[in-house]
């Protein structure tokens, strides 16, 4: 087993204690590997243990990848900002969009998708943690939100996503991750016709174990993985 190969050994192992302390079976809990930054041959060295689930969070370089990963069966989420001029190439290489955050931008895949007579998985990501450089709908808006996307059929709605308050004080990123959680929750209690919401992607590979705790069904984990990344 080589690093990579060893550090996803070792992330699956946290996950499985977290899920153990919170009562939770581990299969409720998907692993996406955040690989941004990170080489396809890496990537393929990562595949190997059966892991096969990335996120990016940059469409060309998702693009940029899709040949090399391309033999093996794989999925792709894309985790990151989106711009409206760059739905025609995400639609053409993701599985599910987990940032859609706003009215505009699903109206516009909406259009899209139906143009090119798709449909495609997303999320809805809420800013739970206030601050402003982070994408995601205000906590207050996000019902309203999911119900204006679910008028749009080419959009599958499976939950939400967040990214939480990257900070040491656990008990801050925890109120993050309860606020995605009784959203999820306020949701189903509305029986929205075309949502489900099954989905909860949070915890990252500083916190995940928080996330689990607090219901997360994805954790996102790039550095656990692939170490530092290196931006050039
Ligand atoms: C990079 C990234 C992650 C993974 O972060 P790590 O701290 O490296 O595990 C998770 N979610 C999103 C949206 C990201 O962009």
């Amino acid at each position: 087993m080589n690093v990579i190969q060893q550090n996803i050994e070792e992330v699956k192992r946290r996950i499985a204690e977290a899920c153990a302390r919170a009562g939770r079976d581990p299969s409720e809990v998907k692993l996406l590997m955040a690989t941004k930054t990170i080489a396809p041959d890496w990537i393929l060295q990562a595949f190997e243990c059966g892991e096969l689930l990335i996120g990016e969070n940059k469409v060309q370089e998702l693009a940029e990848k899709y040949e090399a990963l391309s033999a093996v069966p794989h999925r792709a989420h894309f985790i990151g900002h989106l711009q409206t001029n760059k739905i025609k190439d995400v639609i053409q290489y993701a599985d599910c969009i987990e940032s859609v955050d706003r009215f505009d931008l699903a109206e516009k895949l909406a259009r899209r998708l139906r143009f090119e007579d798709k449909t495609i998985d997303v999320l809805i990501q809420v800013n739970t943690s206030a601050e402003e450089t982070k994408s995601g709908c205000a906590p207050e808006e996000a019902l309203s939100l999911i119900k204006q996307v679910s008028a749009f059929p080419d959009l599958r709605i499976k939950g939400l996503m967040t990214i939480g308050l990257f900070s040491s004080d656990t008990e801050k990123v925890r109120a993050c991750y309860r606020l995605l959680k009784n959203i999820q929750e306020d949701c189903i209690k509305l029986a929205l016709p075309n949502v489900e919401m099954a989905v909860l992607s949070m915890g990252m590979s500083g916190d995940f174990e928080i996330a689990i705790e607090e219901g997360s069904t994805e954790v996102r984990v790039g550095t656990s993985i692939f170490g530092e990344r290196v931006y050039h």
